[in-house]
């Protein structure tokens, strides 16, 4: 049976990690979050934000645009963030509506204040491993792989998915980290073969137990990054299991939670595996909450 690899407790460590230093620094780190639109799944993600730089002591500045507010509105409001010496990360809640370019609004923060790294000079960054902030969720994956101590160096690993929110930089982190990197997404043939060469798998493809027994070679680390909204919760536990459904919470509302990853059958075959949640979300928070204390470290530095 798999070991669980525990991403609540360890957001835990590093948040209280966070805020021991924050108090010794005299900081108050500002975040901005931007949510255009009525999205519910986007509403929670930047509420959970939000409560995070709360809990921290953050100074957190939400910002509710209509989902037809003009490009120019919304650029105009990025620009005075940007001069904003309160704030030191500034989130652009994705996805956006379609009418807004989302590669441009995201190219006009400060790449300074880019905490989420979804900025071209950032990726760039990243690519060449310079210095830059990564972004929340692969360094959310590493963090976890590393408390773990997973091995990477000269190890297989398949990263299934190649957005650029996930997938890529994964990726990237881990060839940086000396493993051997297979890059997945829907057009690749035979995606069970050359999922069950990898020591360690990354799942972030967004489709509900996507990833079976057969994907993985026995004593593998399976990193389950996919949060999918099950409606027809009974079926599902009926097909997959009751773990496979681990937010009975949610359950009650009437739907449930789920990752990419088959976890009653993975659990079974797999070394180490994340669950859903308590995975890797809570460490994309807390990575966050890293990212803008980095920024804030940085302004004062060089003030
Ligand atoms: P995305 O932008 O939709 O990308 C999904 C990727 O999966 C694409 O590269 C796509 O391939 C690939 N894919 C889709 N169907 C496939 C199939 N049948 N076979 C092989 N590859 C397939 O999603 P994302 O933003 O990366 O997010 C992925 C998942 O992670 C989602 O469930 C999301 O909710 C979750 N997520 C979780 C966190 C967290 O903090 N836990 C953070 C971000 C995202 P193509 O490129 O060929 O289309």
């Amino acid at each position: 049976m798999a070991v669980l690899m525990d991403g609540k407790a360890l957001a835990r460590k590093i948040t209280d990690e966070l805020r021991n230093e924050l108090v010794s620094s005299g900081l108050r780190p500002g975040l901005a979050v931007i949510l255009v639109g009525e999205n519910p799944a986007s509403a929670v993600y930047v509420r959970m934000k939000e409560k995070a730089c709360e809990k921290l002591g953050f100074f957190s500045s939400g910002f509710r645009l209509p989902h037809d507010v003009s490009e120019d509105e919304l650029a105009k409001l990025i620009l005075r963030l940007n001069n904003d010496p309160d704030i030191h990360g500034i989130l652009l809640q994705l996805p956006m509506p379609g009418h807004l370019d989302e590669k441009r609004m995201l190219s006009l923060i400060l790449p300074e204040k880019d905490v989420d790294g979804f900025h071209p000079v950032n990726v760039g960054r990243m690519m060449v491993g310079d210095e830059c902030f990564v972004p929340c969720t692969p360094r959310g994956i590493m963090k976890l792989l590393d408390e773990y101590d997973v091995q990477l160096k000269g190890k297989r690993a398949v990263v299934l998915g190649r957005s650029n929110i996930v997938g890529k930089p994964t990726a990237m982190l881990l060839l940086q980290r000396h493993a051997t990197v297979t890059i997945c997404h829907s057009r690749t043939k035979n995606l069970a073969d050359v999922c069950r060469e990898a020591d360690v798998v990354i799942a972030a493809v967004g489709r509900p137990y996507f990833v079976d027994k057969s994907f993985v070679k026995p004593g593998a680390v399976v990193v389950d990054v996919g949060v999918n909204r099950v409606d027809d919760v009974e079926k599902a536990i009926e097909l997959f299991g009751e773990s496979s459904l681990k937010a009975t919470k949610v359950a009650e509302k009437g739907y449930a939670l789920c990752g990419d990853v088959n976890f009653e059958a993975v659990e079974k075959v797999a070394s180490l595996l994340t669950p859903v949640p308590g995975g890797v979300g809570p460490l994309t928070i807390a990575m966050l909450m890293q990212n803008t204390f980095d920024s804030a470290k940085r302004f004062a530095r060089e003030s």
